[in-house]
């Protein structure tokens, strides 16, 4: 309680905290509060610790590199390591995607995203979905579109127009037929698309969404974006910021959608805790010219060496798989839920990547806000951490080392919140 209080006299109240949890420590996929209580994570630090808490692979590389240098001022000087990171990230990725910018945040490997995008084809407008999460600085928050709170006083903005995003479970077309609505979204995108007059640079896509509720978006939907953007000669934009880095069981999120993307912005879980973004795109397309982007703090050592660590665990360890496997299993008993709680409205997801809506029961689909507060409230009383997304989703996106034991746990936990809520 007296560091909440010491939070509210010094901190910034722009931050949203869903409930008292004071964090104090963690390891593998269990953190614990200041009192000492353990908890379960199935919100991984914001889908950041896909490696697990205090993972010692990262322990060590930082260790070793502490000693000879932590900034090199890669913008500036030449080093090795971010070469080596980048090298190494590449062989993660599609072969046409083949040269990468180093910055510290999501928000960040949006932002240059968004100004290749601008650079490459020297052209204004972009579009990006509604409702899509992109990061918070005025570039990517042009972008973004999931709460207005987010935009509330900020006007003007970027040349941003947002298309519809495909929500199946609250889909506006009311159509019985599947292709029908995905064509109908596709048609919207493409009245965007002629609106902009030959004036778009890119189209910025979320292949899951994530902050605006965890939402998967039709595959023929993903597929169409990719045969519009080619169409009419248009980047695509792939944020993987959230999705990246096996949380979908593939790399990139994408993938999933058998897509190629023109250039995708990574972060989060990227460093495995430790502040790292990248963008990549195609030599072709990656051509700005010296000074027309770069940072301070891109290519830090400390960083490419926690990256590199992290993608060489992430590989070995077959964590794409093991999210795969146990993602399966959580969605599954998910589903049983579904069924016989009324307020446990639709479930979705890939991989490790899942969102369960709540509302106020299945006939209204009236959005179940509250409830969606009292479950998390109740189930981090009984030890299992989770977070919110979009208006009443909850986000399950736990370490990709979570077993099958650790899984069944935690959804033992939600379970009995949700029926004690119900
Ligand atoms: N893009 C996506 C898809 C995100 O989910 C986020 C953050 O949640 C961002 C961008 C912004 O990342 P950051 O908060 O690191 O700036």
């Amino acid at each position: 309680m007296r560091i909440i209080e010491r939070d509210r006299k010094v901190i910034s109240p722009s931050l949203t905290r869903e409930y008292s949890f004071v964090f104090k420590k963690a390891k593998g996929c269990y953190v614990w509060d200041v009192d000492g209580r353990k908890y379960l994570d199935f919100a991984a630090g914001v889908a950041v610790m896909n490696i697990g808490h205090t993972n010692p692979v990262i322990e060590k590389a930082l260790r070793k590199q502490i000693k000879y240098a932590t900034h090199a001022a890669f913008s500036d000087f030449y080093a090795e390591l971010p070469v080596k990171f980048v090298e190494c990230l590449l062989t993660f990725l599609p072969k046409h995607l083949n040269k990468a910018f180093l910055s510290n945040s999501g928000t960040e490997a949006v932002e240059a995203t968004y100004k290749l995008a601008r650079w490459h084809t020297n052209k204004k407008w972009v579009i990006a979905f509604k409702p899509s999460f992109h990061g918070r600085t005025m570039g990517s928050l042009s972008l973004t579109n999931s709460k207005p709170v987010h935009k509330e006083r900020l006007w003007p903005f970027l040349p941003v127009k947002h298309a519809l995003y495909p929500y199946c479970y609250r889909c506006p077309f009311n159509n019985k037929e599947h292709d029908a609505c995905t064509n109908l979204y596709l048609d919207v995108l493409e009245e965007n698309i002629s609106e902009c007059e030959k004036d778009l640079a890119a189209i910025f896509l979320e292949p899951v969404a994530g902050e605006g509720g965890y939402i998967v978006p039709p595959k023929d939907f993903v597929q169409g974006v990719r045969e519009l953007c080619d169409k009419y000669d248009v980047l695509l934009c792939d944020d993987e910021v959230q999705a990246g880095c096996y949380r979908t069981g593939k790399f990139l999120a994408i993938e999933n959608f058998d897509v190629k993307p023109d250039v995708v912005a990574l972060s989060k879980a990227i460093g495995g805790g430790i502040p790292l973004g990248a963008t990549v795109a195609n030599e072709k397309i990656m051509d700005w010219v010296p000074g027309s982007h770069a940072n301070t703090m891109g290519g830090n050592l400390l960083a490419c060496v926690a990256g590199l660590a992290t993608l060489k665990f992430m590989k070995e360890k077959k964590l794409g798989e093991n999210a795969t496997k146990i993602g399966n299993y959580m969605i599954k008993r998910l589903e049983e839920m579904k069924e016989k709680y009324e307020i446990v409205g639709d479930v979705r997801g890939i991989g490790l990547m899942i969102g369960v809506e709540i509302v106020k029961d299945k006939q209204s689909k009236a959005y179940g806000t509250k409830e969606r507060t009292d479950i998390l409230c109740k189930a981090s009383e009984k030890g299992l951490l989770m977070l919110p997304a979009g208006t009443s989703s909850i986000r399950i996106c736990p370490p990709l080392i979570l077993t099958k034991e650790q899984a069944e746990l935690g959804l033992d936990v939600f379970e009995d919140s949700v029926k004690e809520i119900s």
